[in-house]
């Protein structure tokens, strides 16, 4: 992955969304992607959802430009990816991953990262949003607690809202979403996800999606199987047409019923 010789600027605002056309990827010579062809239509979130090994996490990845497809193009607003400065693409795009990375500094630092001039009252401002204010109050430091290496540990749901307020906090057009697949307990599941509706309100989500009820809520569902897109439309839509999606659905339901 290199930078381009004559960079253009990153559209902005972006008004015609994002698009992965005739796209293939392959690691070596396991071919993950074939002939992928996806629009991220502005503003609007789309759930990857297939079973482990589809290719989901590698179609985000692409898009963040970690690597290059070996066929095919990704552009933004028209503008190939690889046309835009690396530094640049990934300052408008912000990821929200499983394991947070927490660095050993103040929560409000690791708030901030990403948004080095951000006032406190931002920082607060995103930690409500994110449903991590009222859990940052009662650290022993506040939002001046050192986290991390020898700081503070977090459990897994509140690393997610320090994240999830490091990325409202940051505010970028483009926005991946890989959703936890370990079970959060009861409580923060319920504040993540009203969070987490926060964060891909307006923006342009690719979210690799587990839980149901963001899949239900998004506004195309992209089903893969063996990186092609097998079936694509929103819940009531796939569910109707009674296919690969509904049969998946039907399974994770019984086994969400099961977990109760
Ligand atoms: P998903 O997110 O749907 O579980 P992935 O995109 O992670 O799927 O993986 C798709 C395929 O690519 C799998 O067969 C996986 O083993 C392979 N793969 C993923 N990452 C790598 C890597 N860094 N090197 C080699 N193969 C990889």
């Amino acid at each position: 992955v290199k930078d381009p010789a004559d960079p253009v600027p990153f559209p902005k605002p972006v008004k015609h969304g994002v698009e992965f056309k005739h796209v293939d990827f392959a690691y070596q010579d396991n071919s993950v992607l074939k002939d992928f062809n996806l629009r991220l239509e502005p503003g609007k979130v789309v759930a990857l959802v297939g079973p482990s090994g589809s290719g989901k996490t590698t179609a985000a990845h692409l898009l963040c430009r970690f690597m290059d497809p070996s066929k095919g193009s990704i552009s933004v607003d028209g503008l190939s990816l690889e046309s835009f400065d690396l530094s640049e693409l990934r300052s408008n795009l912000s990821i929200v991953g499983q394991d947070t990375f927490l660095f050993h500094d103040t929560v409000a630092n690791n708030i901030a990262y990403g948004s080095e001039n951000a006032t406190r009252q931002a920082i607060e401002d995103a930690a409500k949003a994110a449903a991590a204010h009222t859990f940052i109050k009662e650290l022993p430091g506040g939002y001046d607690t050192f986290l991390g290496e020898r700081g503070i540990n977090l459990s897994g749901g509140q690393r997610q809202r320090i994240a999830i307020a490091r990325a409202l906090l940051r505010d970028t057009p483009l926005l991946i979403l890989d959703e936890a697949t370990s079970a959060l307990d009861v409580e923060s599941e319920a504040d993540i996800q009203s969070a987490l509706e926060r964060l891909t309100y307006n923006r342009t989500s690719l979210v690799i999606a587990h839980r149901l009820t963001t899949i239900m809520r998004a506004d195309l569902i992209v089903f893969l199987n063996d990186g092609r897109i097998v079936e694509s439309g929103t819940h009531t839509e796939l569910i109707a047409s009674n296919g690969e999606y509904a049969r998946w659905w039907n399974l994770n339901q019984r086994e969400d019923r099961l977990r109760e």
